[in-house]
């Protein structure tokens, strides 16, 4: 396990996550957040069950980080794919 406390990987899983803007927040230039789109992520698989069991919905939900603000918590998506059109390479 690494010491470091790099916020850019995720918690759950210990991958990298990718840096994502969404299509409207992409054309401010700079301004992204941190998603763990690996789909064997803990939170990721487990969010499936418990959101269909507390609400009836097939969803889940990624681990996120926003540089910005420094906050972190759930990036709702209803598919495996949903999300994926945002990631930024590099
Ligand atoms: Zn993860």
């Amino acid at each position: 396990m690494s010491e470091a406390k790099d916020k850019s990987i995720c918690p759950h899983c210990g991958e990298q996550m990718k840096k994502w803007a969404s299509p409207v927040t992409a054309t401010w230039g700079g301004e992204f957040l941190w998603i763990c789109f690996n789909d064997n992520c803990g939170y990721y698989q487990r969010g499936w069950d418990h959101t269909f069991k507390k609400i009836g919905v097939k969803a889940s939900y990624r681990h996120r980080y926003d540089p910005e603000t420094g906050q972190e918590g759930p990036f709702p998506v209803n598919s495996p794919d949903a999300g994926k059109d945002g990631i930024i390479d590099g």
